[in-house]
């Protein structure tokens, strides 16, 4: 039912500041709750909050879509895909972080174990919890990684580009250890960790153990002082037991590993 002129002139004019403020959604809420708020009597103040609400949750959905978009996720995988009854320890740790505190307090997580364990996945559903909490995020491998990283130090915008990663909050570093770095690679990634300690978040995923990081990075003193600034402020989740991939087949190692052992 159409209202009374002078709440069509209103309206009218709504649209136009609407536009202005580059918040269309206004003018369909403001139009579809007065009618609404007349009926139900509420006050000016709780109408304008829910009109302002709508346009609030509508840019944070669609904003929290374009940063997952953004991110780079190999897939998108949801905490609530995650079956933790096949990893009952990392339980309680994971749902803790999911609520993204570690974010605003610029801490780190590690997931290590083997492979199939889970390690992506928990990776990606947490990156993607930022991104919904509103951080910015960015998801590659440590190949991936570093490739980019090599790439922008031979242009000489090495520390340009760590400033600009900056800004995102999370950076998520996946397959830490399936493939040793060079010498040139290991301190490029050594400037990555540094430029993040204590001001933003890193996510790290990886199939070995802290103690087999040094044979990663060729050199045990630049893995230690890395992983002193990694650990130092971090939660360090251990998955456990066989992989996922191969739960429901008859085998619990995978081929390579049986036939070292036949
Ligand atoms: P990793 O990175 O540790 O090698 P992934 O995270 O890639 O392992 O997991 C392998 C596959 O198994 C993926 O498809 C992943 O979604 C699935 N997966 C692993 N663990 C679980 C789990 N506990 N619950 C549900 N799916 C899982
Ligand atoms: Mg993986």
């Amino acid at each position: 039912m159409p209202g009374p002129t002078t709440s069509v002139e209103a309206l009218k004019q709504i649209t136009h500041l609407a536009a202005a403020l580059k918040a269309p959604r206004i003018t369909q809420a403001a139009a579809r709750l007065a009618e609404h708020a007349r009926d139900a009597g509420w006050t000016f103040e709780d109408y304008l909050a829910a009109v302002l609400e709508r346009e609030v949750s509508a840019r944070n959905a669609s904003g929290a879509e374009l940063r997952i978009r953004a991110a780079g996720f190999p897939g998108r995988k949801t905490l609530d895909d995650f079956d933790f009854d096949h990893q009952p320890a990392a339980r309680s740790q994971a749902l803790a972080l999911a609520s993204g505190a570690y974010l605003a307090e610029h801490r780190n997580i590690v997931l290590l174990g083997p492979p199939g364990t889970g390690k992506t996945h928990l990776a990606t559903a947490l990156g993607i919890r930022a991104c919904q909490a509103g951080y910015r995020v960015l998801f590659a491998t440590a190949t991936d990684w570093i490739t980019r990283l090599t790439e922008t130090h031979a242009r000489g915008r090495l520390a340009a580009e760590l400033v600009r990663l900056r800004r995102y909050g999370l950076i998520i570093v996946d397959e830490v250890g399936y493939l040793p770095f060079e010498q040139d690679a290991a301190n490029l990634f050594f400037q990555l960790v540094s430029s993040r300690y204590e001001h933003a978040s890193l996510i790290l995923t990886s199939n070995l153990p802290f103690s087999g990081w040094g044979a990663v990075f060729g050199d045990q003193i630049v893995a230690a002082a890395m992983i002193d600034r990694i650990v130092h402020h971090a939660d360090v989740i251990a998955l456990k037991g066989a992989s996922y991939r191969l739960r429901d087949r008859e085998i619990d190692t995978l081929p390579s590993i049986r036939a070292e052992q036949s």
